[in-house]
């Protein structure tokens, strides 16, 4: 791998490291400090600018829209074809690692660098992309960018949005220097490409180096509140009790007997958990006499989620029977699954081939920006291992090995997509 991809993946960790460190090689990760870079914070403001620099560097013409989302032009030797959109975003959770987002947008620098030093001459233009706000660390929000750009969300109230200081998007993007005025077109953009880190277990487990994603796991909460009654744990009878955390604990078991049940049953990639639980008043020697849940749901499949959407609400309310409790149920709203394009996982897949990586399908149990784009544009996705499988924490590390692998099929992939002709057939490659 050469020097200045590792170098930008390097910075790329410095930035919203406290104190700023620099951590070239896993055994210099903190256990206890990650990075934080959430939109419209100092540490989010220099890795922009660390970016900007890179692509202008790389001759991109770099704009930047009302939502602070940066794209960086190269133009094509067509320029009336729709371009080749490739990127990620640079914003990072709170106490999260230094790959996550960041990996995807250096990538398609180095892919752009890589096809100007081959001399290679792209015949569709090709955009990159940094999206505003996709962890929603900030402003309250996941995918903030990118549901502007796909006009789900007007870019007047995506500014608008306020931080937990209650500072606007608008201001936060005029303190770091990215309120801009371009509109991109995504009418103009025929084909997306997002490099991500898996943030999951399965390349690193079976040691396959590149996945290639297929769908993105629709995303399905459930709230809910169980009222029983607070009493004393001492002289309070155990048949005269309406406990809530008891009536909870059911509904936890509940929740992942019946993900595994249709995980066996369907071959499905369901996933149930029951991630957050209060407990009122919390006390050792008093009977819980509230308990609140946030549930997640997620499979590639809607009606799969759908159902054990209706199977865990009705386990919900049958614990008013059983226990003596009232429960309340509030659904939020269901991200469904995003099919991503076959066209474009057939490149993906080739591309791989070609340059001798190792590649398998699968699914992506996070959300990403893509599946955002992939309504609008033919969207591929490209994995690549980490280690552990540990995201979102400070000990998220991806081998140097395995981003070189990433990037080299990433490369591939672009300079297909760039020669494929309006009608859809592709010209050869050298
Ligand atoms: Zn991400």
């Amino acid at each position: 791998m050469n020097n200045r991809l590792k170098e930008d993946n390097t910075a790329s960790g410095w930035f919203g490291r406290e104190p700023e460190r620099r951590v070239d090689v896993f055994d210099k990760l903190d256990p206890e400090k990650g990075v934080t870079r959430p939109t419209g914070s100092s540490a989010n403001m220099k890795i922009r600018a660390y970016a900007v620099e890179k692509m202008k560097e790389a001759g991109l013409d770099v704009r930047v829209d009302a939502v602070g989302n940066i794209f960086g032009r190269k133009n094509g030797v067509q320029q009336n074809v729709g371009a080749v959109m490739c990127g990620s975003h640079l914003d990072s959770v709170v106490n999260g690692g230094q790959f996550d987002g960041a990996l995807g947008v250096f990538s398609a620098i180095e892919a752009v660098r890589r096809l100007e030093d081959e001399g290679y001459k792209n015949t569709r233009p090709i955009e990159i992309v940094v999206f505003t706000g996709e962890e929603g660390s900030a402003f309250g929000m996941t995918l903030l960018g990118s549901t502007a750009l796909i006009g789900k969300m007007s870019y007047e109230e995506a500014a608008a949005r306020r931080d937990q200081e209650g500072r606007t998007l608008k201001e936060a993007l005029e303190y770091m220097g990215y309120k801009g005025d371009f509109v991109m077109d995504l009418d103009t953009v025929a084909y997306f490409v997002e490099l991500h880190i898996e943030q999951g277990p399965v390349l690193f487990n079976k040691k396959v180096p590149v996945g290639i994603v297929e769908n993105i796991a629709g995303i399905a909460w459930i709230y809910a509140t169980i009222n029983g009654e607070g009493n004393h744990a001492g002289t309070t009878p155990m048949k005269m009790r309406r406990d809530a955390l008891t009536a909870a604990a059911d509904i936890i078991k509940f929740v992942e007997k019946r993900a595994n049940e249709m995980v066996d049953r369907l071959g499905s990639a369901t996933v149930g958990t029951v991630g957050k639980l209060n407990v009122y008043p919390n006390g050792t020697n008093i009977i819980p006499g509230r308990v609140e849940l946030g549930i997640d749901i997620r499979d590639v499949v809607s009606e799969n989620m759908e159902s054990l959407k209706q199977e865990v609400s009705a386990a919900l309310k049958d614990l008013e029977r059983k226990y003596g409790v009232s429960v309340d149920i509030s659904l939020q709203p269901t991200h469904f699954p995003e099919p991503l394009a076959h066209e474009v996982i057939d490149v993906i897949e080739q591309s791989a081939g070609e340059v001798n990586i190792r590649s398998m399908r699968m699914n992506s149990g996070a959300g990403h920006d893509s599946q955002n784009i992939a309504k609008k544009v033919k969207t591929g996705m490209i994995f690549v291992p980490s280690v552990g499988g540990i995201s979102h924490a400070p000990m998220e590390w991806t081998e140097w090995d395995d981003v070189e692998n990433g990037v080299q099929v990433l490369t591939r992939t672009i300079k297909r997509l760039t020669q494929i002709r309006e009608d859809g057939a592709s010209m050869t490659l050298r």
